[in-house]
């Protein structure tokens, strides 16, 4: 892998966390305990996660021009990642994500607004930020034509691209076949292949196209198989875990930040394990994500 930055092509989500005793019934209003604001968006909590392990990361996205795409850059930016690359789409809501917590259960509604509108002339305009980047990671949170624009001008370039498959949807084969590595979770794996079982399941993935399959399996770690070897697996780090939320995307930060070291991907999948064990020890998908000299001394 040549050195440049990591080029993050992906989402921003201002997250509106409600905490409240229960679940409103139809029609009904509720009083809520406590409302937060805190910046997600799988886009931007990997870049996140790239940068505060010290990777140059620049982020390409689209925010709107309200409130919440002003602070969701200047979360970024306070995390060291580049922002010029982010647009700003007038009249157009940033993407939220609308989250009530009870007891029992959580209930999720996202609006992508600005993400939806992220277009393939959007990826164009960045060309120059492709030739220079060291491997661009994607995930999709962002329109399909747009994450293929990006893989295709990754491809062009010479450049690998890391494709992150979620949320799970169906994937154009130009995706699949661009990806040089795929990180899907578990379930995301049996979605793309219709396959339960494990390693049946990756032979299928790499049938598809991407060169490595590296599968997240929660708590019991991930395994790994490039194509033609045989399948790999690691166990999770132990850890006391507080927020598993943004577990993948602290993975895929530091899988990517590790390639780019040029650390080999079984040295990078142990390097983004670490780095995942310590963000769900922690409060927060971007606030969690750990610092480099963590992940070194880790663990211990
Ligand atoms: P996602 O958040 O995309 O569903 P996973 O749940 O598979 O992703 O988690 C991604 C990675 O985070 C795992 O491969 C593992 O290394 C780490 N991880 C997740 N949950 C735990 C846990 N309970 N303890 C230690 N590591 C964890």
């Amino acid at each position: 892998m040549k050195p440049g930055p990591i080029l993050v092509v992906g989402s921003l989500n201002m997250d509106i966390v409600t905490r409240a005793p229960k679940f409103p019934l139809r029609g009904e209003t509720i009083l809520g305990e406590e409302v937060r604001f805190v910046p997600g968006g799988k886009g931007a909590n990997q870049a996140v996660a790239a940068a505060r392990l010290g990777a140059d990361a620049v982020m390409l996205g689209a925010v709107g021009d309200d409130r919440f795409g002003e602070e969701l850059t200047a979360s970024l930016e306070g995390s060291g990642v580049r922002t010029s690359r982010l647009l700003v789409k007038p009249g157009t809501a940033t993407g939220i994500a609308s989250i009530t917590l009870t007891p029992f259960d959580n209930n999720i509604v996202v609006v992508p607004g600005a993400n939806g509108r992220l277009a393939p002339r959007d990826i164009e305009a960045a060309k120059d930020e492709f030739a220079a980047a060291a491997v661009v990671l994607l995930q999709l949170e962002i329109p399909l034509d747009a994450a293929v624009r990006a893989s295709e001008l990754a491809r062009e370039q010479g450049v690998p691209v890391v494709l992150n498959p979620a949320p799970a949807r169906e994937l154009p084969p130009e995706l699949l076949a661009g990806a040089t590595y795929m990180t899907p979770n578990r379930t995301e794996l049996a979605a793309l292949t219709g396959e339960e079982e494990l390693e049946p399941a990756v032979d299928k993935l790499l049938a598809m196209g991407p060169e490595y399959a590296i599968v997240t399996l929660g708590s019991e770690g991930a395994a790994w198989k490039r194509r033609g070897e045989p399948l790999r697996r690691a166990e999770a780090y132990r850890v006391p875990v507080v927020d598993t939320t943004g577990a993948g995307d602290a993975f895929n930060g530091g899988l990517a930040s590790a390639l780019v070291r040029g650390l080999s991907v079984e040295e990078s999948v142990r390097f983004a394990m670490k780095t995942a064990a310590l963000a769900v020890t922690r409060f927060g998908a971007q606030a969690g994500m750990p610092a480099f000299e963590e992940v070194e001394r880790f663990p211990r």
